[in-house]
């Protein structure tokens, strides 16, 4: 099979891209990325197919998606805070290039379509842990647009018959996770404070949870889909149920490395939910053989990656 990974050149999708390499199922991989967040670093070495333009162009996914049988579709501008900043620009990235994605999707007959959306849609929906068929309701213009992300998707399957996966991610981490632009993510920002013997800046009072999943078992989950074109016809939740508060992590990350990991507090970030835990049971059913690398197994391969790239010894001895 031929796959087109829209967003490849970033965090997840430059994860997929490798894993997808090693699947005898996957062919060819090809990239569309405009290289806004993504660094084509990422991608050197591996025999993938770079096509730098954005999902806004209709003739930049013509030319990445044409030939291709199925469509990972991760390209975004991620992150809760700055679709504060410009809510436009994340409704343009995320629910408009959805949209153009799928038309493109439809002009080439492509066969199988997976799209990225987020947790974050649940929103002021305090129940826990999180069922895909219970109300939505968005805090932040990002939540909204990856709503319309995934209602978009899921309508052209109902509409035009493309069978589409629609995946909620549930804050994923792990290696080639940036920490270093303004609305970096958690884990990397932490583990990047940690290294350094930083404190690391904890929004709020840290017993805020979240369902984290490491990048490789939302890699695993995302290359079987593509293998047995699993498709759905609502939203599938993409964590397993494990919950951490920022809190544990930082005690995680203490013992990894062997040594205290201070910390310092900041007022709590509009937007941002308090408690994140997903219901996996269609999870689980449309994907009985995956099961979740451990949070600490996660971490350490997390830490263990950004040592290298910082060139400092981290990890304490086992
Ligand atoms: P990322 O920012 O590392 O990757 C997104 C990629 O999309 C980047 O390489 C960026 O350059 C590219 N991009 C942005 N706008 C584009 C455009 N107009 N045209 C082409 N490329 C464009 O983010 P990520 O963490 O790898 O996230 C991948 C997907 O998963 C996103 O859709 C995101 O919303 C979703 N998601 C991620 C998480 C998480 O915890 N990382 C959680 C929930 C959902």
């Amino acid at each position: 099979m031929r796959i087109l990974i829209t967003g490849g050149a970033g965090f997840i999708g430059s994860n997929l891209a490798r894993a997808a390499l090693v699947e005898p199922a996957v062919k060819e991989v090809t990239v569309l990325d405009d290289l806004s967040v993504g660094l084509r670093d990422n991608l050197t070495r591996l025999d993938v197919e770079v096509v730098e333009g954005s999902i806004l162009d209709p003739a930049a996914l013509d030319a990445a998606m044409a030939g291709r049988e199925a469509v990972v579709h991760l390209a975004a501008l991620p992150s809760v805070p700055r679709s504060l900043r410009d809510p436009v620009a994340s409704h343009h990235a995320n629910a408009t290039g959805t949209l153009l994605v799928l038309e493109a999707a439809r002009r080439h007959d492509v066969a199988h379509l997976l799209v990225a959306s987020s947790s974050s849609v649940y929103g002021m929906n305090p129940t826990l842990p999180k069922t895909e068929l219970t109300w939505t309701r968005p805090m932040s213009p990002y939540a909204a647009s990856k709503l319309a992300t995934e209602a978009y998707a899921l309508a052209h399957q109902a509409s035009f018959g493309l069978p589409t996966l629609a995946l909620r991610f549930f804050n994923v981490y792990g290696p080639g996770q940036r920490h270093d632009h303004a609305y970096a993510a958690v884990i990397p920002r932490f583990v990047h404070a940690a290294l350094r013997g930083e404190p690391a800046l904890v929004h709020g009072d840290g017993t805020q949870s979240r369902d984290f999943t490491y990048v490789g078992t939302v890699c695993a989950v995302i290359l079987d889909a593509l293998r047995r074109r699993v498709h759905h016809p609502h939203p599938v939740n993409l964590a397993f149920g494990a919950r951490a508060s920022l809190l544990e992590v930082l005690d995680d990350l203490a013992g990894l490395l062997g040594r205290r990991v201070d910390r310092e507090h900041a007022p709590p970030r509009p937007g941002d939910v308090a408690h994140s835990l997903a219901d996996t049971a269609t999870l689980q059913a449309l994907f009985p053989g995956i099961s979740p690398v451990d949070r600490r197994d996660g971490l350490r391969a997390t830490v263990e990656w950004m040592a290298r790239r910082l060139a400092v010894e981290p990890v304490a001895s086992r």
